[in-house]
């Protein structure tokens, strides 16, 4: 479920007291003022005009003198104006000038473009054009700003992060899942730049430090499966990692390889169903298509989509939600520069994170 906080601004509240005398007198002028354009309009106006219930208690009263409704029909109804794409502090401004309460809703799983008034106006309830009584309060949905989010945020939330392989692979077989009779390499060596020739362990550690640092800006707890890259941890030891803690997401980062040094792109792999992991798999699902949505929103890299795999032994072995990220192909000689840039790292990374947080943000 999303979580979202509501909080109203003084104005609101100014406006709201104004809002009960109002409300009377706001009664009894519209239903003067749909008098009026009944006998002046008759009932074919189409969407505007009077609805039958008004129509009747036009025949049981006299119309005002017209002067006098011009002046009541301006103070009764008001036309909301458009602010969706302003400013908080713009649509204050223009709200209250028409003499419209302003209540905010805060939408923390929106990343904030700013903090404070400056942040844009997402969404408005009811939208513009709606014509509306004086004193009725217009909701606005606006991200809520880093500042004021980031405890709130996943706060309290567990990750573990798992940067792929290690400098030297481990052929030693383990088995593929618990009680398992197949087995594969506790781990491997993993692919390594075509122009760069940079070790995939080396770059994903890169990443993996720095998707860290996001994550615990945001209130988040995280714990690595190595921070060097000289261990000896195998992959089901990794998912132990997670497991022991109970992590509320396991994200395992890793980068591709392929024969055809033109496939390029990115995606996030999740466990299929089999006899482990049945339990994980929806959340995993969950998890991987918010994550790869903004990941590729915010690196502009071709989506290869989510796949679920059911032949890994760090998601047979897991037994929470997991992940793994495939950030490009180190293959492509594009691709491999670029995921020794900081720069896209950094993209990775924020993609990455605001895609966990997320996913965290609505698993509670
Ligand atoms: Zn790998």
């Amino acid at each position: 479920m999303r979580r979202s906080r509501r909080a109203r601004t003084g104005r609101h509240n100014t406006a709201r007291a104004r809002a009960s005398v109002l409300a009377a007198v706001a009664l009894a002028v519209l239903v003067l003022a749909v008098l009026l354009m009944t006998d002046f309009f008759g009932p074919d106006e189409g969407d505007n005009g009077p609805e039958p219930l008004h129509a009747e208690a036009t025949a049981a009263q006299p119309a005002p003198a017209a002067s006098a409704v011009d002046e009541t029909e301006t103070a009764s109804s008001i036309e909301v104006p458009e602010v969706v794409g302003k400013t908080l502090a713009e649509a204050h401004v223009l709200l209250s000038t028409a003499g419209i309460a302003v209540e905010t809703e805060e939408d923390v799983s929106v990343a904030a473009d700013a903090v404070g008034d400056a942040r844009t106006v997402l969404d408005q309830d009811p939208p513009a054009g709606t014509v509306m009584p004086a004193g009725t309060a217009v909701r606005l949905r606006i991200a809520a700003s880093p500042d004021a989010s980031a405890p709130g945020i996943a706060a309290g939330a567990v990750v573990v992060i798992d940067p792929g392989h290690q400098s030297r692979g481990d052929s030693t077989p383990e088995p593929v899942g618990p009680g398992a009779d197949e087995s594969k390499p506790r781990v491997t060596g993993g692919t390594s730049g075509a122009v760069t020739r940079v070790p995939e362990y080396e770059v994903v550690l890169q990443i993996s430090t720095n998707l860290k640092t996001r994550l615990e800006a945001a209130g988040v707890t995280v714990l690595m499966t190595r921070t060097t890259n000289d261990v000896n941890v195998s992959n089901s030891e990794r998912a132990a990692v997670a497991n022991d803690v109970g992590a509320d997401l396991f994200v395992r980062v890793h980068a591709d390889g392929n024969v055809d040094s033109g496939r390029a792109g990115i995606a996030t792999l999740y466990p299929g169903e089999n006899r482990w992991t049945k339990p994980i798999v929806a959340p995993s699902r969950r998890a991987a298509g918010l994550v790869q949505e903004s990941v590729i929103a915010a690196t502009g890299a071709e989506s290869l989509g989510t796949v679920p795999r059911t032949d890994l032994s760090g998601f047979n072995w897991s037994r929470v939600p997991t992940v793994l990220l495939e950030c490009g192909f180190m293959t492509n000689p594009v691709e491999d520069r670029l995921l020794s840039s900081p720069h896209y790292q950094d993209k990775l990374a924020e993609g990455m994170a605001s895609g966990i947080i997320a996913f965290l943000n609505a698993e509670r």
